[in-house]
């Protein structure tokens, strides 16, 4: 098993500085896109990163 930093990652805000998106690992773009094959595809997890976004209650 190994591990992975990826210096386009903002640790802070889990934001990806290279893409301007949320990181997720595997996404279009992300520098491990077509490298390795994750357990949940990365389309399945930016739908359900959308979804809860939307379950956020907003900021007053
Ligand atoms: S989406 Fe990919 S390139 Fe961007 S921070 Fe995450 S792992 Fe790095």
């Amino acid at each position: 098993m190994s591990s992975f930093s990826c210096p386009h990652l903002n640790t802070e805000t889990t934001y990806c500085n290279k893409l301007n998106v949320d990181c997720i690992p595997g996404r279009k773009g992300c520098v491990l896109a077509g490298k390795y094959q994750f357990a949940v595809p990365a389309e399945e997890r930016i739908k359900k990163n959308e979804f809860s976004k939307k379950d956020k209650p907003k900021k007053r």
